[in-house]
């Protein structure tokens, strides 16, 4: 029975270690960035367990499930700008593995990276941004993320969490098993609690570095997390996506203008160019005439709906409403639905 508690005791020591450690400023050698390696060893001591190339193949493999059911801009002149901007903030970072860039075609304010580097940003993120800077700190908390390797870090930790609490169930009997499910529930559930806080605290202060590092002016992504949360509260329910799973909470707020005080201010930083204004003009005229579009059919569909049936009196399920009488006629509806892309977003 000794053994687990002994490794009960472990745990708590180590996450007590881990929320004292956070709160110590890490990455402090600025002047180094993209020399530097930023991402840590699991609980402090241990290598991750995923291989950079495996992390890389794991994000593809990510990405491609994620493409079947998400809309993507296809625009190019969109998709260039969002890339450039990305690709140079990802040359000024730490980050190891190349970028692959897309536009998602949604209007959640949302930005998100899989391991590996593959990269989305969300048209609602683009139209919420007043200028680039504003787009660029988000960008930059994201890639910050994939530097840091925070998701095989978190895949990492749940190995070895695995390893340790395996054996002990096997070994220590019901009352150690007791124990162990209360206690550990309990505990792992703080630690990857903290975790995720100190994963968000960390890409929040790289997010800054590599803002200020590209030459943007690195307050933009408070400022632009404050207004938005401002906007929240004036119209509740319009924010998703990022701004709900990243709140700006007092601390993260003061950490991220702690930092700021750690760079050299320059003389002159980027806030918007022209160029931010023109695609985010034309990718709102994008967005209009798709909503029109889409409003046009759905009146269209209002009539025709109720008219067509199959032959044993059923609604037909193919039924769009539009006119594709040249689809073929199921003799037997089926239950499929095509799955709701908004279920399968992932959290940033
Ligand atoms: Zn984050």
């Amino acid at each position: 029975m000794k053994k687990p508690f002994a490794k009960l005791l472990l745990f708590s020591l180590l996450a007590a270690l881990l929320s004292v450690t956070g709160f110590a400023r890490k990455h402090e050698d600025v002047q180094n960035i993209s020399n530097r390696k930023v991402s840590g060893k699991i609980f402090g001591i241990f290598p991750n367990l995923v291989s950079l190339e495996k992390e890389m193949s794991l994000g593809q493999q990510v990405a491609a499930e994620f493409e079947q059911t998400a809309k993507l801009v296809e625009d190019p002149v969109v998709l260039e700008y969002i890339d450039r901007i990305g690709q140079n903030i990802v040359k000024h970072s730490d980050a190891k593995v190349p970028f692959y860039i897309k536009v998602v075609d949604t209007d959640e304010v949302n930005a998100f990276a899989f391991p590996g580097g593959y990269f989305y940003v969300n048209k609602g993120l683009v139209l919420a941004a007043d200028n680039e800077a504003e787009l660029a700190g988000v960008m930059a908390h994201e890639i910050s993320h994939v530097a840091a390797r925070h998701a095989t870090a978190r895949m990492s930790k749940g190995q070895y969490l695995q390893f340790m609490t395996i054996p002990a169930l096997f070994v220590g009997g019901y009352w150690a098993q007791m124990a162990i499910q209360n206690g550990l529930g309990m505990g792992l559930n703080l630690e990857l609690m903290g975790i995720t806080r100190d994963s968000e605290r960390e890409a929040d202060q790289l997010g800054i570095q590599y803002l200020w590092n590209s030459g943007y002016d690195p307050n933009a992504f408070v400022s632009f997390f404050e207004k938005l949360q401002e906007q929240e509260k004036n119209k509740p329910g319009k924010l998703a996506g990022f701004f709900r799973t990243h709140p700006s909470t007092d601390d993260r707020i003061i950490a991220s203008l702690n930092e700021q005080r750690f760079l050299t201010e320059k003389d002159n930083y980027i806030i918007n160019t022209s160029e931010f204004d023109r695609v985010k003009a034309r990718l709102q005229s994008i967005d209009n005439a798709q909503k029109s579009e889409e409003s046009n059919t759905s009146k269209e569909q209002k009539r025709p709906t109720l008219k067509r049936r199959t032959e044993d009196g059923t609604p037909d399920p193919n039924d769009t409403g539009g006119d594709d009488s040249s689809a073929p006629k199921k003799s037997r509806p089926t239950l499929k639905r095509p799955s709701d892309p908004a279920d399968s977003n992932p959290k940033p």
